[in-house]
């Protein structure tokens, strides 16, 4: 298994039938409805890659009927405080998270931790590690873009003065001089594993990092399953020591995700005994497949991870 864990838009995008009935121009199915409104549990503010401020992020929640909203920066807690403090005084009730990229047996993984104590120094330190470890890779990144032609060290100035480097930073500076077309064809031309533009980084182990997200109070959440490009029996066994290590939600419901994705996710919550998360992976608005607020129902027989978050 050498995947990445993928990211938005992929799928979405390139997949046939990846898309479940959200795309442009269609009508949006709403998300979960929590009793206070829709429920949002995977959004990305830039503190780490997405674009709108946390405050703006937590603005716009409200603005499109989102009652419950998590933000989960990646390696990150920055934004907490500030989405918070607008989340209050917006009446929408606010999830601190985070989503930890981690490492399973040389497979990169994603773990939402919902319900985080963001002043926990072992948390602290762990983001603080990771983000060492990004801002190396993003270096070595650079490096490799320069080998090939490219003017890597301009092309990674952005990602390098982020809160928390990441590829998705590396992808937009690729659009923006005209290397490539979107963030799509950045990932697919240079940054994907494989491509020239790409370096490995040495993830925290899923152990710690499901420890981690424990140790400060949250409840772990399996992020996008069917983004790793493993196969079911593959899935089976990360669910299963995800489980064994603590682990205590599964995202069912994503935006972008299709039915077949979907049905596999509910059918694992269920062998496993796993509470379903939902969420929008939104990064930034103008992608019509992240819209904030707005993907499939949880089906009806999943236990909702909100029953295990703290009022
Ligand atoms: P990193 O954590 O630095 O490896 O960056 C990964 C981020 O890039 C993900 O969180 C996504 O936001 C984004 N990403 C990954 N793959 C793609 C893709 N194929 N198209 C667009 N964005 C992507
Ligand atoms: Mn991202
Ligand atoms: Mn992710
Ligand atoms: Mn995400």
């Amino acid at each position: 298994m050498t995947g990445t864990a993928g990211g938005s838009g992929a799928g979405a995008r390139s997949g046939a039938g990846a898309r479940s009935g959200t795309g442009a121009g269609e009508p949006m199915n709403p998300g979960p409805v929590g009793p206070g409104g829709l429920v949002d549990l995977h959004t990305h503010s830039s503190c780490s890659d997405g674009s709108l401020e946390p405050a703006a992020l937590a603005q716009l929640a409200a603005a499109r009927g989102v009652g419950t909203l998590a933000l989960t920066d990646h390696d990150s807690v920055a934004g907490l405080q500030a989405a918070a403090e607008v989340c209050r005084a917006g009446g929408v009730r606010f999830v601190p998270g985070v989503e930890l990229s981690c490492d399973w047996h040389g497979q990169e993984i994603h773990v939402v931790g919902l319900n985080i104590d963001a002043e926990d120094a072992v948390l602290l330190a762990h983001c603080a590690e990771v983000g060492r470890l990004r801002r190396t890779r993003m270096q070595r990144m650079g490096e490799r873009l320069t080998a090939v032609g490219l003017p890597g060290e301009a092309l990674t100035t952005a990602a390098l003065s982020a809160g928390v480097a990441t590829r998705r930073h590396l992808a937009r500076s690729l659009v923006a001089r005209g290397l490539a077309r979107d963030l799509q064809d950045a990932f697919e031309r240079y940054l994907r594993r494989g491509r020239p533009g790409y370096a490995d980084i040495a993830w925290p182990e899923l152990r710690r990092t499901v420890e981690c997200i424990g140790g400060a109070g949250g409840v772990a959440v399996l992020a996008h399953p069917h983004r790793y490009g493993l196969s079911v029996s593959q899935l089976g066994a990360l669910v299963a020591e995800f489980k064994a290590l603590g682990g205590e939600g599964l995202e069912v419901s994503l935006a972008g995700m299709g039915r077949p994705d979907s049905s596999r996710a509910e059918a694992l919550a269920q062998r496993f005994g796993l509470a379903g998360s939902v969420g929008s992976d939104f990064h930034e608005p103008g992608l019509p497949w992240r819209p904030l607020g707005r993907f499939a129902k949880l089906p009806s027989a999943i236990r909702p991870i909100t029953a295990s978050l703290d009022p």
